[in-house]
């Protein structure tokens, strides 16, 4: 299974991942991002992928 993780030494709060894995990601009240389930479906793989490369901090990383 696929899994999401947020390297917190890098994130910068910009908010992408959250638009582009918006089933996974929220953002909290300062815009960094809250992973409520890690776990990545397969039909939501694409969209992780998508997320990981877009993050400007290079901080959203899949497993
Ligand atoms: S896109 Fe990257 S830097 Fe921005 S909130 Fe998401 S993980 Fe953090």
């Amino acid at each position: 299974m696929t899994t999401v993780h947020v390297d917190w030494t890098r994130c910068d709060g910009h908010g992408v991942c959250a638009r582009l894995l918006h089933e996974k990601i929220t953002l909290d009240e300062w815009g960094f991002p809250l992973v409520a389930d890690p776990e990545i479906e397969p039909y939501l793989v694409g969209a992780a992928r998508q997320a990981a490369v877009a993050c400007p901090a290079l901080a959203l990383r899949l497993q």
